[in-house]
């Protein structure tokens, strides 16, 4: 294990101005909170973070890192809060510690190893800052290299698995292909211990038998492009077994029949010369079909340039030569990393730490992730999101989704029926917009129906579509349950004789060729109930109008003049014509978050979201209706109630009606509820446009200083 100084020397060595003292400080500290904790190896806990931040230097990465290194299983795994590391080490380290210990979180949530691809995108779009993702590569890099210490042969098989599955990908992704080849190799060898070691000792045997056949290879390859005059260092090397591994079940071959297990790598000073050394190799040797690849005029998506090319090469033998210019070869090893090294050498050659700067500067500097992703062209998902099912599957959607865009998600048979959706265990509203990583359960009911609420606030076209297309069908038959209850109504009321026939007689005069048809214009007040009455009794008399225009202001109808634009409510969410009032318990006023409960015989009731009445209808969730105010700005009055405790002295009830009425707002009610000598505490209603103009109020009330205390008063 590293030493503290020997650490401390290893950063300075290729950052001498990184913080000696954070560094000492944050080695003692995960020291002192790993404390007896201990290794599968039986080395003491903290030797893991000790290593992982010796890998982290090797990538030469900032002391921001080293030290997130440090600390990275701190809050994790002991009584480390975020909020201390950020007081004691910043807030940069705070950040990173913070985003690997929800890396962490987000590994135990997913349990379902074919989602690999859904789960790596996930990690990418949970590293908002590259290091997070350097720095958990580092910590799965120990943790493999120390894998063989772990007892249970099935635990080590699984952490094998995520590791070939997700995090050896991820190294690829983001060009580290150093720690890729050390990630697989190590993973190979546990999951299939016998094709590894027959590789192994295949290899073995190659070396021993081909008389040093690849560094002749390497000399003639050499010489080829001296009497060419370009420079060129030439290398050559095996391919790792698990490569190799990978061809033969690729091409159904056995180890004899693959011929290309050696590859060697032609390094030359530019661009130019990559082609004329591929020149030199073509004419020279004879090309192996299908095998030439050009990454430099393509580059792999991860930034990985190269040629690539399969010839019968010198000693008459079938071999693949990668050729690059050696800028490209440092970003093929290192990555992400290399990256910024390269492009920093473009301008000043020397000082190998220099892209950990640059690449700092832009994380800091760049105004949005995007400018800096642009740059990287790092593919991060920035435009998804992914969460988990209960069962640990993950679904991507697109950013800003919600409860309702993943119910749909999963099927739209769960998409029409949901009612709630618990958010990583908690009950939340369904327009709440999800977050990588959420775990959503979402909770269904046969009796629901999906709500044009809905459609305000769903992104995917999968839940947009299914939820138009219910409406368009249900609200026809609303319209005619509606339209058949408002003819009823008036005919009733009016005391005529109302039958289906007199009905069927008139359709022709509405142009309507069914008397649902008629309904459903009624229902939707293109027709009035009033013109249907007259046309059926045509000898209906006028004077009898007026008297029934109040008979229609019945509780039942006073949603439609509530409404209405004309007098200013509006709740979207509901069919036109249900009846609905405001509850009296929680008072809600417009920019409350409401829901409407379904209440026998009166229509609508509208609560506040946390009204504790609610309670009551926990159980019955086909009677929750996802309701919201409308859009128009309302000039009705809603009255909300306060509780208000105040000094009780000569002139305070005069002070607090003046401070509501210099507030825009009236009194309607008053109550006293409790006194002492010196307090009483009064319930008050006070009428208000709206929550913000409440607010307005409660603060005014609150400056006052008869006023000891203020609350919304909701049962
Ligand atoms: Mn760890």
């Amino acid at each position: 294990m590293l030493r503290q100084y020997e650490l401390v020397d290893l950063v300075k060595s290729y950052d001498p101005e990184a913080d000696e003292d954070a560094l000492n400080r944050a080695y003692v500290f995960a020291m002192k909170k790993h404390g007896a904790q201990l290794r599968a190896s039986g080395d003491p806990y903290y030797s893991h973070p000790v290593e992982v931040a010796g890998i982290l230097t090797k990538m030469k990465l900032d002391a921001s890192s080293i030290i997130a290194g440090l600390l990275h299983d701190t809050v994790e795994d002991t009584d480390t809060t975020v909020e201390e590391i950020k007081e004691l080490f910043g807030e940069q380290v705070a950040n990173l510690v913070d985003g690997l210990t929800k890396l962490a979180m987000i590994e135990q949530k997913s349990t379902n190893s074919k989602q690999a691809e859904n789960f790596r995108k996930l990690l990418l779009a949970m590293s908002e800052d590259i290091r997070v993702l350097l720095i958990k590569l580092a910590d799965r890099l120990h943790n493999m290299r120390t894998l063989h210490y772990i007892q249970k042969p099935e635990k080590r098989l699984r952490i094998a698995k995520e590791t070939l599955d997700i995090y050896a990908p991820l190294a690829e992704r983001i060009g580290m292909q150093e720690v890729k080849n050390e990630l697989e190799e190590i993973a190979f060898a546990e999951i299939h211990k016998e094709a590894h070691a027959s590789i192994v000792a295949r290899l073995n045997f190659l070396r021993e038998q081909g008389s040093n056949i690849v560094p002749k290879i390497i000399k003639q390859l050499q010489k080829d492009m001296k009497d060419n005059d370009i420079k060129a260092s030439v290398t050559g090397r095996e391919k790792t077994p698990y490569s190799i591994w990978r061809k033969m079940q690729q091409k159904n071959a056995t180890f004899e029949q693959l011929a290309d297990i050696m590859a060697f790598r032609i390094c030359v000073d530019d661009i130019g010369s990559c082609y004329q050394a591929l020149g030199v190799v073509h004419s020279k040797y004879h090309m192996v079909p299908r095998r030439f690849k050009d990454y430099i005029s393509t580059p792999k998506p991860n930034g990985y340039r190269s040629i690539h090319t399969g010839v019968i090469g010198p000693e008459n033998t079938r071999i693949e030569i990668q050729i690059r210019t050696s800028d490209m070869h440092e970003i093929a090893e290192k990555g992400v990393a290399a990256h910024w090294a390269y492009k920093q050498g473009q301008k000043a050659e020397g000082k190998n730490f220099r892209w950990v700067r640059e690449l700092l500067d832009i994380l800091e500097q760049a105004s949005n992730p995007e400018e800096f992703l642009e740059n990287t062209k790092m593919e991060m998902y920035n435009d998804q999101v992914f969460c988990f099912t209960p069962k640990g599957d993950l679904i991507g959607l697109p950013i800003s989704s919600t409860p309702v865009d993943f119910a749909y998600a999963v099927h739209s048979s769960v998409g029409d029926t949901c009612v709630g959706a618990k958010i990583n265990g908690e009950i939340k509203p369904l327009r709440t917009i999800l977050q990588n990583g959420d775990q959503v359960e979402v909770l269904t009911s046969s009796a629901q129906h999906p709500s044009p609420e809905w459609d305000r606030f769903v992104v995917t076209g999968k839940a947009r579509a299914a939820i138009r297309r219910y409406l368009r069908a249900s609200k026809r038959e609303q319209f005619i349950t509606l339209g058949d209850e408002i003819i009823q109504r008036i005919f009733k009321s009016e005391r005529m004789e109302l039958s289906d026939k007199a009905l069927v007689n008139v359709l022709a005069n509405f142009e309507c060729e069914t008397i649902n048809d008629l309904y459903a214009k009624v229902g939707e007040g293109l027709v009035t109930g009033w013109d249907v009455l007259k046309t059926v009794h045509p000898g209906y008399k006028q004077s009898k109008l007026t008297k029934v225009v109040n008979a229609i202001k019945s509780p039942v109808f006073t949603n439609k003049s509530k409404s209405t634009k004309k007098s200013g409510m509006e709740i979207k969410g509901l069919v036109p014509g249900m009846a609905v009032h405001f509850s009296g318990c929680c008072h809600p006023v417009p920019g409350d978050r409401i829901v409407g409960i379904v209440t026998t015989g009166k229509g609508v009731a509208v609560h506040t979201i946390d009204c504790k009445v609610l309670e009551k209808f926990s159980k019955e969730p086909e009677r929750w209706l996802d309701i919201g105010w409308g859009d128009e700005s309302d000039k009705e009055k809603h009255v909300a109630r306060l509780k208000i405790m105040l000094n009780d002295e000569p002139g305070s009830l005069g002070e607090l009606s003046h401070i509501v009425a210099r507030n825009n707002s009236n009194i309607s009610n008053l109550t006293i509820t409790h006194r002492t000598i010196t307090y009483v505490e009064i319930l008050v209603d006070v009428e208000v446009k709206d929550l913000k103009h409440l607010n307005d109020v409660v603060a005014a009330l609150k400056a006052s200083k008869l006023v000891g205390y203020v609350a919304r008063d909701k049962q």
